[in-house]
């Protein structure tokens, strides 16, 4: 993944959040990001997914400029684990696998993965999951977004504070997960 001088300000108005970036990480690598509080961790996430566009400079993967291809082919080539993941209505299958491409065995094998098997409850396929998932606590809602990220088998993987919200005990599970899932 390369970023070369890349720039981007979330509206005309506003001051640059990434001034001139430049990035370069290898095939396989695993790189962590420090920062300060709004010092824009997320936004780097948010230009790789071309959520909003940068002003200037440009992005890519394996030699490709990512805004030369479709949004559908960049981004399902990518998994995150959000800050603060979004679930939609519907059930915890229809989040984990919005096309219905997955078998359940398998969609069940991650969830057992990254939610122990005390919470078997709470995570079954069936459950009902409101607008925004908002019947799930933050930590709740981490956990199912790892589960998608397990089943995507994508080669990137960003984990944007994927265990900010969750105990130590789920916060060492996930670790645990993500070292032996990918
Ligand atoms: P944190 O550690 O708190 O998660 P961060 O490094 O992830 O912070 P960002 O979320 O990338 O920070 O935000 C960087 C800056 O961009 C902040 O000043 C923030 O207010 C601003 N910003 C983020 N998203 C938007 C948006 N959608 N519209 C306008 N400004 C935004
Ligand atoms: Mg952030």
């Amino acid at each position: 993944i390369e970023f070369k001088n890349v720039s981007l300000k979330y509206s005309p108005e506003l001051p640059f959040v990434l001034q001139n970036m430049n990035l370069s990480i290898k095939a396989g690598e695993k790189i962590g990001i420090c920062g300060r509080t709004g010092a824009g961790k997320s936004t780097i996430m948010t230009a790789l997914y071309r959520l909003s566009e940068p002003d200037s400079g440009e992005m890519s993967i394996d030699g490709v400029d990512i805004k030369n291809i479709g949004l559908f082919q960049l981004r399902s080539h990518l998994a995150i684990i959000p800050q603060d993941p979004v679930l939609f209505r519907g059930t915890i299958r229809s989040n984990l696998d919005p096309f219905g491409e997955t078998e359940d065995n398998i969609l069940q094998k991650a969830i057992d993965l990254s939610c122990g098997s005390e919470n078997n409850a709470k995570f079954a396929l069936d459950m009902f999951v409101e607008d925004g998932g908002a019947n799930f606590s933050l930590g709740e809602r981490q956990v199912i977004a790892l589960c998608r990220a397990l089943i995507r088998k994508t080669k990137v993987l960003i984990l944007d504070e994927a265990t900010s919200s969750v105990d130590y005990e789920t916060d060492a599970r996930i670790q645990n997960t993500i070292s032996k899932g990918f």
